[in-house]
């Protein structure tokens, strides 16, 4: 069966509560493609009134992370049952931000990527090389170590759920997509990873996103390519080209 797309905007930091609204309504009408599933993660606070200005549209909100324990003494953290009673669907775990400023490890992201499918929240766990790995030649296994430890003990069932997104930290933010012809290697390569790792049906079924510097000019070649199955969006999906990137086709 072929994968539906997904295409998911990461607001990052940005955006206060009343902004996250007011752009809600501006996209809602550019992003309503059944086509694809369209997912907006936002910040915590944005949450609720992001769930409340999107009922009734297809779009579908994701968190940009999530605590791996349920409860307790970890002051500024959120808990997954706090995402699914506010209307979370996604959550962004591993993204190169939380790894490089905050010090998450291939580790802390397994665990939250567990306690994600616990909960019932799908997540879309980040992966990506930096520039100084890729002109070392060890992009592949830094990935494949990332994606290995990222889903021990997650099932084949749940595996089959999840989303990756594939972001080389030299593309993200700078204006420099990675061509079609690198993104794909990687994503393919992503993609053969988890045959290994459980068999081809889970591989077939897994969506694998690309992300870094996606707009409304790179999407439709990008997301052609046989494993890219939509991407991962942070700048462009701050305005309304987040509706062109949707409508790539
Ligand atoms: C991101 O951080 O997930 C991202 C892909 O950002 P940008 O599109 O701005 O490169």
């Amino acid at each position: 069966m072929a994968r539906k797309k997904i295409i998911a905007g990461n607001w990052k930091m940005n955006m206060t509560p009343s902004e996250a609204v007011k752009l809600v309504e501006t996209l809602k009408p550019l992003v309503a493609n059944e086509e694809v599933d369209v997912v907006f993660c936002v910040p915590a606070i944005d949450i609720i009134p992001v769930v409340e200005a999107a009922k009734g549209t297809n779009i579908q909100v994701g968190a940009e992370n999530m605590y791996f324990e349920e409860k307790g003494a970890y002051t500024g953290e959120i808990s997954p049952n706090m995402l699914v009673d506010a209307g979370v669907k996604y959550v962004v775990l591993g993204h190169s931000e939380r790894r490089g400023y905050f010090g998450e490890t291939n580790e802390d992201v397994n665990k939250k990527i567990l306690k994600a499918f616990e909960h019932g929240i799908t997540p879309i766990m980040c992966c990506g090389e930096t520039l100084t790995q890729r002109e070392q030649g060890v992009t592949m296994d830094f990935i494949r170590q990332q994606v290995k430890v990222g889903f021990q003990g997650v099932t084949a069932d749940q595996a089959k759920t999840a989303v990756i997104a594939y972001e080389p930290i030299w593309a993200i933010g700078t204006g420099k997509t990675a061509t079609t012809e690198q993104a794909q290697e990687v994503c393919g390569e992503i993609r053969k990873c988890i045959a290994e790792i459980y068999d081809d049906a889970t591989a077939a079924a897994i969506r694998i996103q690309y992300g870094g510097s996606v707009n409304s000019k790179t999407a439709a070649d990008l997301f052609a390519q046989a494993d890219i199955d939509g991407g991962l969006v942070g700048g462009a999906s701050l305005k309304e080209e987040f509706g062109q990137i949707v409508n790539y086709k």
